[in-house]
């Protein structure tokens, strides 16, 4: 049975105590990055499989059904900083967590959405932050399957950080020369040599033809900017 957890003090930058609830595939991946920047995480499952099995990574684990307000409260979820919502194919489950954390106060409440219409439901509800893990990772990989980029990062709305070749064309030039923000529209914030690691760019660095870009800027400018190297 749930019973309250002893949370350490001292806040350190940002959320410090975390709950997890749904400690599937997502929620496990997020509760153990989570422990490796320190923080302390609370994970919730209903499954005692998946307590089991997480109970020497995580902080403390807890066999809980999340619907159940009074577990909630004997938890003292509460006292967290944040919550995350990780529970994505029982819509019923992952609404009704996401309502009772909000009405039981939690700060900063995070969940995962697997539709757009779960996603808005999930924003009307209140939630603080909406994720869609699934259609993200999938239009990143679509950008790097197409061939476009190496990587695609989408950072807001219409602002896309990714990772390009420098082409053939470019060879030799360096920053300055090339003026990638008057011409293009992005920002070049990194480059790698090969077998080299990553440099902040400064207007004198000489790209090489098979070296290694990060730029940033709108989506439109970035996406027409990887596909000048194709
Ligand atoms: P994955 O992250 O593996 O893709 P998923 O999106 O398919 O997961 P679910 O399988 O619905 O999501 O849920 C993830 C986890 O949440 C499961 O381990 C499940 O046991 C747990 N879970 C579901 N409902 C509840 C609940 N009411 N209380 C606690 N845990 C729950």
């Amino acid at each position: 049975m749930a019973s309250r957890l002893k949370l350490r003090t001292g806040k350190k930058h940002g959320a410090s105590t975390i709950a997890v609830i749904g400690l599937g595939r997502f929620g496990t991946a997020l509760a153990l990055e989570l422990v490796k920047t320190g923080r302390e995480v609370l994970g919730i499952d209903s499954d005692e499989r998946l307590v089991q099995s997480n109970a020497e990574a995580l902080t403390h684990v807890v066999q809980a059904d999340s619907t159940d307000e009074s577990s909630l409260r004997e938890l003292g979820i509460a006292e967290f900083d944040s919550a995350v919502v990780a529970i994505g194919s029982d819509l019923e489950a992952s609404i009704l967590t996401a309502s009772l954390l909000l009405q039981l106060g939690v700060p900063e409440v995070w969940a995962k959405a697997t539709s757009v219409s779960h996603g808005r439901i999930l924003e009307q509800l209140g939630v603080h932050h909406v994720i869609f893990p699934e259609m993200d990772m999938g239009k990143r990989v679509a950008h790097m399957v197409s061939g476009e980029s190496l990587d695609y990062i989408q950072l807001d709305e219409d602002f896309v950080m990714a990772k390009t070749e420098v082409p053939d064309s470019f060879d030799g030039k360096t920053l300055a020369d090339m003026k990638f923000r008057s011409n293009h529209g992005v920002t070049v914030v990194a480059t790698r040599k090969q077998g080299s690691s990553y440099m902040p760019s400064f207007p004198e660095t000489v790209l090489s033809a098979g070296d290694v870009m990060i730029v940033s800027g709108r989506t439109s400018k970035v996406e027409d900017f990887c596909r000048m190297g194709w």
